[in-house]
């Protein structure tokens, strides 16, 4: 049985069952230990995983459950050994709050595929306690997973950076389409989508929206600065672009057909799966294989790289588009959020919204 009891007394919204609904929640955090940043909330990014999350689609989730891994705030309490960030300074933390930090990929710098990485919700801690996310009052993590706030950043619309921002930013620097004269595919503009627009434009590369949503066109291109929209939905658009990308983001959070994007690829072209679906994708190898083609998935990013990125969109001004909701919206929010109804990413205003009694 997992403990559930710590000193510290937090508020939050969460779901107690596979129904998603959440609700008033009131539950502890542990006390600061020395190398633990404490922080209170200010705002949390409402990523598609946690709807995921809250319905149990992917079949891990643990209840009672805040969900919640674009966290923003200000450090209230700092354990003696914390080098990173002092009382008063902005801090976020993202999907992540521990890893085994000597393993293979965590000696790289990979703690987002370390197989013993704790997710920051849904996940038992090292004392045995389930983790709560940053649909809450408070929150404690290790500095290690801890990012340092770019002070020209807004906290409120930098938010999504943490996850939407690192999920997309990996993937490009890693495959290679973060230069100018590749062509990117970005297929679903919801929230990692449009700011994977934004960053492959920072880069310099040709962007390609590819959406099932025709009302997203006008947008993506006059003002996320896309190059180029493909409806997913006409065959005749995408049989057009065949064979002229080099690399392609899918963010699709549904189940949906792969095989016509994989013929957008060039010859040796990647195509690199971010979203999640709750079912399996089905497709066939000979588009693959003609062509030489490459699969991939690509899963949010380690530490060193979530600073890099936000300290880059800080830098290049890479601002996600979001719709500041009060934290009672936030049903309402995952309806909208499984119809692609937000333009493009949900962050709940905590610390004016939130309630600690
Ligand atoms: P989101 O804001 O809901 O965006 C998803 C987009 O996918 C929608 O805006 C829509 O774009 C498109 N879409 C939705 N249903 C579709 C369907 N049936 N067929 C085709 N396209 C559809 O979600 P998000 O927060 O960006 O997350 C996207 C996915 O990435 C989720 O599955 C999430 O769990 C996953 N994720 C993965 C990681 C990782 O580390 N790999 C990290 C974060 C999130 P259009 O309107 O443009 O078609
Ligand atoms: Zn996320």
């Amino acid at each position: 049985m997992a403990k559930t009891e710590h000193p510290v007394k937090a508020v939050g919204w969460a779901t107690r069952d596979p129904s998603g609904v959440l609700s008033p929640f009131k539950f502890s955090r542990r006390a600061t230990g020395e190398h633990d940043i404490q922080f209170k909330v200010l705002y949390c990014g409402i990523c598609h995983s946690d709807l995921h999350f809250c319905k149990n689609e992917w079949g891990f989730s643990q209840y009672p459950m805040v969900p919640g891994h674009e966290i923003v705030g200000v450090a209230t309490e700092v354990g003696s050994k914390v080098e990173k960030v002092k009382v008063g300074d902005k801090v976020g933390v993202g999907c992540l709050v521990g890893s085994c930090r000597g393993c293979d990929m965590c000696s790289q710098d990979l703690e987002n595929y370390c197989p013993k990485q704790i997710l920051t919700y849904s996940a038992i801690d090292t004392d045995g306690t389930l983790t709560q996310g940053g649909y809450s009052n408070i929150m404690v993590a290790d500095e290690h997973f801890v990012v340092r706030w770019p002070e020209n950043l807004p906290m409120d619309i930098g938010a999504p950076l943490l996850c939407a921002g690192i999920t997309t930013y990996s993937p490009l620097r890693y495959f290679g389409l973060d230069k100018p004269g590749v062509h990117v595919g970005i297929v679903g503009l919801g929230g990692l989508g449009h700011v994977g627009v934004k960053f492959a434009k920072a880069f310099g590369a040709k962007v390609t929206v590819i959406s099932t949503s025709e009302g997203k066109r006008q947008e993506a291109i006059g003002k996320l600065g896309a190059d180029g929209f493909l409806n997913s939905r006409d065959p005749e658009q995408l049989q057009a672009a065949a064979g002229t990308m080099d690399g392609i983001i899918d963010t699709v959070s549904a189940v949906h057909p792969i095989v016509p994007l994989i013929n957008l690829l060039k010859p040796h072209g990647k195509i690199v799966m971010v979203g999640v679906p709750e079912k399996p994708l089905e497709f066939g190898t000979f588009p693959l294989i003609a062509g030489r083609k490459t699969m991939s998935g690509s899963a949010i990013g380690g530490l060193k790289e979530t600073q890099e990125m936000i300290d880059f969109a800080a830098k290049h001004n890479v601002l996600p588009d979001v719709e500041i909701v009060p934290v009672d919206y936030v049903n309402t929010a995952m309806e909208r959020l499984l119809k692609a109804d937000v333009k493009y990413r949900f962050v709940i205003d905590i610390g004016n919204t939130l309630k600690s009694d």
